[in-house]
Protein backbone atom coordinates (compact mmCIF):
# COMPACT_ATOMS: atom_id res chain seq x y z
CA UNK A 1 0.00 0.00 0.00
CA UNK A 2 2.84 2.68 0.88
CA UNK A 3 4.54 1.57 -2.23
CA UNK A 4 1.89 1.65 -4.34
CA UNK A 5 1.38 5.45 -2.77
CA UNK A 6 4.72 6.08 -3.20
CA UNK A 7 4.42 5.57 -7.35
CA UNK A 8 1.05 7.50 -7.29
CA UNK A 9 3.24 10.45 -5.68
CA UNK A 10 6.10 9.80 -7.80
CA UNK A 11 3.79 9.47 -10.70
CA UNK A 12 1.88 12.48 -10.64
CA UNK A 13 -1.05 10.69 -10.19
CA UNK A 14 -2.30 11.48 -7.20
CA UNK A 15 -2.97 15.36 -8.42
CA UNK A 16 -5.59 13.85 -10.72
CA UNK A 17 -7.86 11.80 -8.12
CA UNK A 18 -11.14 11.72 -10.39
CA UNK A 19 -13.13 11.87 -6.78
CA UNK A 20 -11.74 15.39 -5.93
CA UNK A 21 -14.16 18.22 -6.28
CA UNK A 22 -11.83 21.26 -6.72
CA UNK A 23 -13.55 24.66 -5.94
CA UNK A 24 -16.45 26.23 -7.83
CA UNK A 25 -16.01 27.78 -11.23
CA UNK A 26 -12.25 26.56 -10.67
CA UNK A 27 -10.61 25.10 -14.47
CA UNK A 28 -10.12 21.73 -15.75
CA UNK A 29 -9.01 19.39 -13.14
CA UNK A 30 -5.22 18.82 -14.59
CA UNK A 31 -4.85 22.62 -15.35
CA UNK A 32 -5.60 23.77 -12.18
CA UNK A 33 -3.19 21.50 -10.21
CA UNK A 34 -0.64 22.81 -12.72
CA UNK A 35 -1.16 26.23 -12.01
CA UNK A 36 -1.83 26.27 -8.14
CA UNK A 37 0.70 27.07 -5.94
CA UNK A 38 -0.79 25.97 -2.91
CA UNK A 39 -0.89 28.97 -1.27
CA UNK A 40 -3.83 28.22 0.54
CA UNK A 41 -5.38 32.00 0.03
CA UNK A 42 -8.41 30.86 -1.35
CA UNK A 43 -8.77 28.10 1.45
CA UNK A 44 -8.53 31.42 3.72
CA UNK A 45 -10.76 33.18 2.41
CA UNK A 46 -13.56 30.65 2.21
CA UNK A 47 -16.43 31.38 4.51
CA UNK A 48 -18.07 28.27 5.45
CA UNK A 49 -14.98 26.13 5.30
CA UNK A 50 -15.90 23.77 2.50
CA UNK A 51 -12.70 24.24 0.90
CA UNK A 52 -9.91 22.80 2.52
CA UNK A 53 -6.76 21.73 2.11
CA UNK A 54 -6.78 18.20 0.21
CA UNK A 55 -4.42 15.60 -0.74
CA UNK A 56 -0.56 17.25 -1.64
CA UNK A 57 -1.61 20.48 -0.55
CA UNK A 58 -4.17 21.24 -3.39
CA UNK A 59 -7.65 22.67 -2.31
CA UNK A 60 -10.50 20.65 -2.23
CA UNK A 61 -14.34 20.83 -1.40
CA UNK A 62 -15.73 18.79 1.76
CA UNK A 63 -19.44 19.07 1.74
CA UNK A 64 -19.34 16.94 5.19
CA UNK A 65 -17.75 19.82 6.58
CA UNK A 66 -19.92 22.67 5.55
CA UNK A 67 -21.93 23.91 2.02
CA UNK A 68 -20.68 26.50 -0.98
CA UNK A 69 -22.65 29.49 -0.43
CA UNK A 70 -21.13 30.59 -4.20
CA UNK A 71 -19.70 33.75 -2.72
CA UNK A 72 -16.81 33.57 -5.26
CA UNK A 73 -14.35 34.57 -2.44
CA UNK A 74 -11.67 31.59 -3.37
CA UNK A 75 -12.10 33.07 -6.37
CA UNK A 76 -11.54 37.00 -6.01
CA UNK A 77 -8.46 35.73 -3.35
CA UNK A 78 -6.86 33.72 -6.41
CA UNK A 79 -3.35 35.93 -7.54
CA UNK A 80 -3.36 32.74 -10.35
CA UNK A 81 -5.68 32.66 -13.09
CA UNK A 82 -7.58 29.46 -12.33
CA UNK A 83 -11.00 30.70 -12.36
CA UNK A 84 -13.57 31.07 -14.49
CA UNK A 85 -15.21 34.50 -14.68
CA UNK A 86 -18.67 34.41 -12.54
CA UNK A 87 -21.00 33.91 -16.12
CA UNK A 88 -20.04 31.01 -16.42
CA UNK A 89 -21.49 27.54 -14.67
CA UNK A 90 -19.28 27.10 -11.02
CA UNK A 91 -19.83 23.33 -11.67
CA UNK A 92 -21.86 20.02 -12.58
CA UNK A 93 -22.45 17.84 -9.64
CA UNK A 94 -24.25 14.52 -9.41
CA UNK A 95 -26.11 13.97 -6.73
CA UNK A 96 -26.54 10.27 -5.22
CA UNK A 97 -29.19 9.20 -2.15
CA UNK A 98 -27.06 6.30 -1.15
CA UNK A 99 -28.21 2.86 0.41
CA UNK A 100 -27.98 4.96 3.89
CA UNK A 101 -30.99 7.12 2.74
CA UNK A 102 -33.58 6.52 6.07
CA UNK A 103 -36.20 6.87 3.43
CA UNK A 104 -34.81 4.15 1.25
CA UNK A 105 -34.78 1.88 4.06
CA UNK A 106 -38.41 2.86 4.90
CA UNK A 107 -38.20 5.34 7.54
CA UNK A 108 -39.67 8.70 7.48
CA UNK A 109 -37.32 11.38 6.89
CA UNK A 110 -36.72 14.80 4.37
CA UNK A 111 -34.30 16.41 6.34
CA UNK A 112 -32.10 17.19 2.76
CA UNK A 113 -35.37 18.43 1.46
CA UNK A 114 -35.86 20.80 4.12
CA UNK A 115 -31.78 21.97 3.74
CA UNK A 116 -32.54 22.01 -0.33
CA UNK A 117 -32.82 25.86 -1.16
CA UNK A 118 -33.44 25.58 -4.46
CA UNK A 119 -36.27 22.69 -4.02
CA UNK A 120 -34.36 20.75 -6.12
CA UNK A 121 -35.14 17.49 -3.66
CA UNK A 122 -38.51 16.38 -3.61
CA UNK A 123 -40.10 13.34 -2.13
CA UNK A 124 -42.58 11.32 -4.20
CA UNK A 125 -45.34 9.40 -2.51
CA UNK A 126 -45.28 5.67 -2.25
CA UNK A 127 -48.45 3.41 -2.31
CA UNK A 128 -48.56 1.99 0.94
CA UNK A 129 -44.89 3.13 1.97
CA UNK A 130 -42.75 6.01 2.72
CA UNK A 131 -42.04 8.86 0.13
CA UNK A 132 -38.91 8.91 -1.88
CA UNK A 133 -36.22 11.18 -2.58
CA UNK A 134 -36.16 12.39 -6.06
CA UNK A 135 -33.78 14.66 -7.43
CA UNK A 136 -34.56 17.79 -10.23
CA UNK A 137 -31.20 17.84 -11.54
CA UNK A 138 -32.45 21.40 -13.66
CA UNK A 139 -32.28 22.97 -10.31
CA UNK A 140 -29.59 21.60 -8.41
CA UNK A 141 -26.36 23.68 -8.37
CA UNK A 142 -24.61 21.43 -6.51
CA UNK A 143 -24.18 23.16 -3.33
CA UNK A 144 -23.63 20.24 -0.79
CA UNK A 145 -26.34 21.65 1.68
CA UNK A 146 -28.07 18.31 1.44
CA UNK A 147 -24.78 16.31 2.67
CA UNK A 148 -24.72 17.85 5.71
CA UNK A 149 -28.52 18.13 6.27
CA UNK A 150 -28.53 14.81 6.36
CA UNK A 151 -28.85 12.95 9.27
CA UNK A 152 -26.64 9.26 8.07
CA UNK A 153 -24.76 11.04 5.57
CA UNK A 154 -26.25 8.87 2.66
CA UNK A 155 -25.92 11.55 -0.08
CA UNK A 156 -22.93 11.72 -1.89
CA UNK A 157 -21.68 14.31 -4.64
CA UNK A 158 -19.27 14.03 -7.76
CA UNK A 159 -18.08 15.95 -10.41
CA UNK A 160 -20.37 15.14 -13.32
CA UNK A 161 -18.42 13.20 -16.59
CA UNK A 162 -19.56 15.98 -18.48
CA UNK A 163 -18.05 18.41 -16.74
CA UNK A 164 -15.77 20.55 -18.88
CA UNK A 165 -14.61 22.71 -16.12
S1 LIG B 1 -17.56 30.17 -3.40
FE1 LIG B 1 -17.35 30.89 -1.26
S2 LIG B 1 -18.25 29.22 -0.01
FE2 LIG B 1 -17.85 28.38 -2.06
S3 LIG B 1 -15.80 27.43 -1.92
FE3 LIG B 1 -15.53 29.53 -2.70
S4 LIG B 1 -15.14 30.78 -0.89
FE4 LIG B 1 -16.03 28.84 -0.17
S1 LIG C 1 -5.52 30.89 -4.18
FE1 LIG C 1 -5.14 30.02 -6.22
S2 LIG C 1 -2.98 29.44 -6.23
FE2 LIG C 1 -3.57 29.74 -4.07
S3 LIG C 1 -4.17 27.69 -3.35
FE3 LIG C 1 -6.05 28.70 -4.07
S4 LIG C 1 -6.25 28.07 -6.22
FE4 LIG C 1 -4.14 27.62 -5.60
S1 LIG D 1 -26.57 19.96 -3.81
FE1 LIG D 1 -27.69 21.82 -3.06
S2 LIG D 1 -29.16 22.31 -4.70
FE2 LIG D 1 -28.45 20.18 -5.07
S3 LIG D 1 -29.93 18.87 -4.01
FE3 LIG D 1 -28.27 19.24 -2.53
S4 LIG D 1 -28.96 21.06 -1.35
FE4 LIG D 1 -30.23 20.98 -3.21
Amino acid sequence: MAELSRRRLLSGQWRHRSDVIRPPWSCEPSLFTAGCTRCQDCINACETGVLIAGSGGFPEINFQLAECTFCRKCADACEVQLFYPPQYQPWQHVVTFTALCLALQGVECRSCQDSCETQAIRFRPRLGGIAQPTLDTAACNGCGACVVGCPTMAIVITRSENNEQ
